[in-house]
């Protein structure tokens, strides 16, 4: 008999119940007992959802990441917040967040570093490894939601994450490398395990999910070190993978001395039968054949074509399960209330996923006709979408088809362009300006919100809205800012926004997944071919230009930010979704530049994040996603200024993809590392103008002028003054009025005094 299990679910609650609790903890609305009451309450709601599972999860529901949560169970606290008093949920949360609820301000801690987990865009707290690092096993809090888990499911899994990813994820601040820590860690899992053996459990889920990223010889000896000093315990192991394939370490996977391996058999499906075949036949298999990164129902027929003669095979050594937790969809599609129902019906989030798994049981274990009716709903649904008129249109195909090298291309080199934009634009040296966004205050919230309920009219809501950017372009007037932007009051979120106006999209209510913590984001949903029926942002931008005799910058997200940051199809390549993305964004390029405006920012954000696990895939990603931007930027005269905007600094090992871009323009995100970012510069002659930021917008400290020019002298040693830009690091939409004032004055004065320095070039 095969059985389903499920590896992970969402923790952040149908209504986000769990950020709301959280933050009324924090705000000190509410106390310990009444968060931790809430959260098992949240927990138990999850263990429902997946009762029908032959395998509950038990210890991936966390307070606010799951890797945080194994640095608590292996006792392993930076020592600033180990040593300082406070309850376990307030040294939590101070590792999180740099202070708990009521913390004084000589409680705070600096917070631990935060960084996406794998592929995703999920965040997790980075373990720190130092000279004082000790582990020491701490398990009540896994055994307690073990025990209240057995209340509710007769077979329980806990999971954990496996020593050597926990490793690999941490980040070593002394001399010493991560692997030497292996052997105490491992005596701290030795003790785990015989607690679990203690508690009876029989199968424990350990997550080594860096199996599927390119390991040199040191990390896989370091697993093999690890399961064979595992080997020993009664609890069987099932060691997990996800998010991609296993490559060249698909045979340790599969001999690893453990009971069960589980492969994302999503990413990984041409690997599953070389894994049958190299798994030695006692172990169990765990397939993941339910995607747990996207939102789209499979095709269960399909499915089934395939897994019937490996379920014959395999028997009861065979597990069905989503490919990864599936923590990275949200929770119920019924949840919705307003979405078109035709798109609806395509649609399967967590708890829908988890039925499938259901069906797919049946079926192979009492066959077909045990599940007719749910077959039949499924190849219909699936049906529909596959032919559907509003998935495909012949248009869009042929403008993609029709893309020429051409269309990639300037008209002239940067050299050129930047004598005719000088002529045009004539702006000073040092060129001031910010990100695009200004405060999002809580009356343009309200009046966003007024508008979406409809208790205002379309007439209302562009007159407050304008009188926002009035106000707006009026503070950087008065401020002196020499580049002006509309400041993006009408935007809920950079991608969102573009998403509810380009044909192909739905914007779900409650399709909520959790970013870190309590912050969440709500992808839009792309499920077929991408068109632009109508200017998106030209009547803002305008009407912000006709208020000022400065330029004011043109502001758009870039196509392959829109690609990473919403849910996008399955059946096609990304790469496809995304030039289609680049031409609606092209024609909105174009119908600025035709509206008279000068400037065009395209922000591409997350193009960093779209890198695949292994680098030996990189090349081909930065070519298409390059190329992608490049058709949205480059259909412009050569007095257009082009800029781009990333709000990430680690961008050393893609220079040169960036440079590719050819924005006239960069703004990066600098400031707290003190300019070091800027040292490839040393070996690489960017080639455009650059704004390195200067005011880390993140913070509410504001810089003194002092410290601003500092950071530009800092980085006038690598890059030409002609070329340089004076900006904050990113947009400034989370910070209040009162300290953008302040602050862009003094950057304003940091530009002034730099000038007068240089008055020959200007
Ligand atoms: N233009 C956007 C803003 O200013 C950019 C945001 C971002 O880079 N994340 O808010
Ligand atoms: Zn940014």
């Amino acid at each position: 008999m095969v059985q389903i299990h499920n590896l992970g679910f969402p923790r952040i609650g149908k209504q986000r119940e769990l950020k709301f609790e959280l933050e009324r903890f924090w705000s000190a609305q509410s106390s310990a007992e009444q968060l931790t009451l809430q959260a098992q309450q949240l927990a138990v709601q999850n263990w429902r959802y997946q009762s029908a599972c032959d395998w509950l999860p038990v210890g991936d529901f966390s307070l606010y990441d799951h890797v945080l949560d194994m640095s608590f169970l292996l006792g392993h606290l930076p020592k600033r917040v180990a040593k300082a008093p406070g309850s376990l949920l307030d040294k939590y949360f101070r590792l999180a967040r740099g202070r708990s609820a009521n913390d004084s301000h000589c409680q705070c801690v600096n917070a631990a570093e935060m960084t996406k987990w794998f592929d995703t865009n999920y965040h997790y707290i980075v373990p720190e490894i130092d000279n004082d690092t000790v582990f020491e096993l701490n398990p009540t809090q896994l055994l307690s939601q073990i025990a209240q888990a057995k209340q509710h499911h007769a077979n329980i899994k806990p999971v954990i994450i496996g020593p050597v990813t926990y490793l690999w994820l941490s980040k070593s601040k002394g001399k010493c490398s991560r692997l030497d820590y292996l052997a105490p860690l491992l005596d701290v899992y030795k003790q785990l395990l015989s607690v679990l053996e203690r508690e009876q459990v029989q199968w424990l889920q350990i997550d080594e999910p860096i199996l599927v990223t390119e390991l040199d010889s040191d990390w896989q000896q370091a697993l093999s070190t690890a399961y064979q000093a595992l080997s020993s315990s009664q609890v069987k192991l099932l060691l997990t993978t996800y998010f991609g394939r296993l490559q060249d370490n698909l045979p340790l996977a599969c001999q690893l001395p453990v009971d069960g391996l589980h492969l994302d058999a999503v990413s990984a499906e041409n690997e599953v039968a070389e894994v049958i075949s190299a798994l030695p036949k006692h172990k169990v298999l765990s397939l993941g054949v339910v995607n747990g990164r996207n939102i789209w129902k499979s095709d269960l027929s399909q499915l089934l074509n395939w897994l019937e003669p490996i379920a014959e095979q395999l028997g009861d050594k065979l597990w069905l399960a989503p490919s990864c937790s599936l923590l990275h969809v949200p929770v119920d599609v019924s949840s919705e209330q307003h979405m078109d129902p035709q798109i609806q019906q395509w649609l399967a989030f967590a708890v829908q996923k988890l039925d499938e798994l259901q069906v797919l049981k049946k079926a192979l274990n009492h066959g077909r006709a045990a599940v007719k009716q749910e077959l039949e709903n499924n190849a219909k649904a699936v049906d529909s979408r596959r032919c559907s008129k509003r998935v495909h249109s012949s248009e869009v195909k042929q403008a993609v088809a029709a893309i020429t090298t051409e269309m990639a291309k300037r008209q002239s080199p940067y050299a050129l362009r930047a004598k005719c934009q000088r002529e045009t634009l004539k702006l000073p040296l040092y060129p001031t300006t910010t990100i695009g966004s200004f405060p999002q205050t809580g009356q343009i919230r309200k009046t966003r919100l007024q508008f979406k309920k409809g208790e205002l009219d379309q007439q209302a809501y562009v007159q407050q809205m304008r009188s926002q950017i009035q106000h707006c372009v009026r503070e950087q007037e008065a401020l002196g800012l020499d580049v002006l932007v509309h400041g993006e009051a009408e935007r809920n979120d950079m991608v969102e926004y573009f998403g509810e106006q380009l044909e192909g999209y739905v914007i779900s209510q409650h399709g909520w997944v959790q970013s870190y913590g309590s912050r969440c984001v709500k992808p839009p949903i792309l499920f077929g071919d991408i068109s632009r029926p109508a200017p998106m942002t030209v009547d803002w931008i305008q009407y912000a230009q006709s208020l000022t005799d400065k330029p004011v910058k043109g502001m758009l997200t870039g196509p392959v930010t829109i690609l990473n940051w919403s849910f996008v199809r399955d059946d096609q390549p990304r790469r496809a979704t995304c030039y289609q993305l680049a031409l609606a964004i092209r024609d909105e390029v174009l119908a600025l530049e035709e509206a008279g405006v000068h400037i065009i920012q395209i922000d591409e954000a997350a193009l960093r994040e779209g890198l695949p696990l292994r680098r030996n895939e990189w090349a081909d990603y930065l070519d298409w996603a390059v190329e992608a931007f490049r058709i949205s930027a480059n259909g412009v005269q050569d007095q257009t200024q082009i800029h781009t905007h990333m709000c990430y600094s680690e961008f050393n090992d893609i220079i040169k993809a960036i440079a590719n871009m050819d924005a006239d323009v960069i703004t990066i995100e600098t400031s707290r590392s003190d300019m070091e970012l800027l040292d490839v510069f040393e070996q690489f002659s960017y080639p455009n103008e650059i704004g390195p930021g200067v005011y880390d917008i993140h913070s509410p400290n504001i810089p003194d002028t002092e410290q601003i020019i500092a950071l530009i002298k800092r980085a006038q040693k690598r890059i030409d003054p002609e070329k340089l830009w004076i900006n904050p690091d990113c947009g400034l939409k989370t910070r209040q009025w009162q300290e953008v004032i302040p602050a862009l004055r003094n950057m304003i004065k940091a530009a002034a005094v730099l000038r007068a320095e240089q008055p020959t070039v200007a």
